[in-house]
């Protein structure tokens, strides 16, 4: 940790980033509301500043509420491959709907195209958006494969998500290590069980 992150003098989302719908005063109030509940003074020098740089944070990491997924998957590429495309470890940061806290880990999509193929990086470009959302691990994992579908009518789509919630490690049962994973097969990879033992094991396989 640099000194900065120490302070909070980090990089913020710019202004002109903030999306027009994110109310930042009002979370700003909010988070004074909070500290004065939990019995925190604050007006207290430390703490002065805080709910600006939450408000912003929020506007940050919940940025995805006005971003369209669909708009990554727009431009593709007519291709005859029809094998399995896979990319795997694309990071992602997400924020637990049940506690706004923040759980993190790698996204792995597979899918066998139907005449269509995106480029790689879009995929990362909608696990980017979809995770910028008030999230559930299980409904994200359903959303990224189905966008896939209704998109890119691919012939099949797999769809794993590994990730550690800050909400089981830092409070409740405080199980620091573990690891939720959630699964979506869609398509030849629900009804084939070869194709999905293929893209289980291209996605585990030299790992475990
Ligand atoms: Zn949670």
């Amino acid at each position: 940790m640099d000194v900065g992150s120490i302070t909070g003098e980090v990089a913020e989302i710019p202004p002109d980033e903030v999306p027009n719908e994110v109310d930042l005063p009002r979370i700003e109030r909010a988070v004074r509301e909070i500290l004065a509940a939990v019995g925190e003074d604050p007006d207290r020098e430390g703490l002065l500043e805080t709910p600006r740089r939450v408000a912003r944070m929020y506007a940050e990491l919940f940025r995805g509420l006005h971003e369209d997924p669909r708009a990554h998957l727009q431009k593709f590429f007519t291709e005859k491959y029809d094998e399995m495309v896979l990319v795997r470890d694309i990071s992602f940061n997400s924020m637990c709907e049940h506690h706004l806290l923040p759980f993190s880990g790698q996204a792995h999509i597979g899918y066998v195209p139907n005449g269509r193929v995106v480029g790689l990086s879009k995929l990362a470009r909608v696990v980017e958006v979809v995770s910028h959302r008030p999230q559930v691990q299980e409904r994200m994992t359903e959303e990224i494969a189905n966008l896939l579908i209704a998109e890119l009518n691919v012939k099949g789509v797999a769809v794993v998500l590994e990730a550690t919630h800050s909400c089981m490690t830092i409070r409740g049962i405080r199980k620091p290590g573990s690891i939720c994973v959630t699964s979506a097969m869609k398509g030849i990879f629900r009804s084939n069980l070869s194709s999905r033992s293929e893209v289980m094991t291209l996605i585990y396989g030299d790992r475990r």
